[in-house]
C-alpha cells in the first residue's frame, strides 16, 4: 500500500516528467527548424557499420547515411566507437 509521501513524490514525478515533456518537445522544434533537410532517399549511401558506446556498452548498426564517413552517433553524452565494418 503506497504512503501519503510515495503518492506525493509520484505527482511530483508527473509534474516534473509533464515539463520535461514540453521542454523536449520545444527543444525538437527549434532542432527541426535549423537542421538542414535530409537529402531524398536516393541520394543516402547504403553502409554497415557498428558502433559500440564505450560507457554501457550498447552497440547499434548504421546501415544509411549522407555519406561513407558519417560522424559517429553519441550515445551516454560520448561518441561511440567504431567497430570493424561488417562485409
Ligand atoms: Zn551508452
Amino acid at each position: 500500500m503506497p504512503t501519503f509521501s510515495a503518492i506525493i513524490w509520484f505527482a511530483f514525478g508527473l509534474l516534473i516528467m509533464r515539463y520535461v515533456w514540453k521542454f523536449g518537445l520545444g527543444m525538437l522544434k527549434s532542432m527541426t527548424s535549423t537542421l538542414p533537410e535530409p537529402p531524398p532517399s536516393g541520394e543516402m549511401r547504403r553502409i554497415n557499420v557498428r558502433y559500440r558506446c564505450s560507457v554501457c556498452g550498447v552497440e547499434i548498426r548504421m546501415v544509411m547515411a549522407p555519406d561513407e564517413d558519417p560522424p559517429p552517433p553519441r550515445h551516454c553524452l560520448e561518441d561511440m566507437d567504431l567497430v570493424a565494418p561488417i562485409e
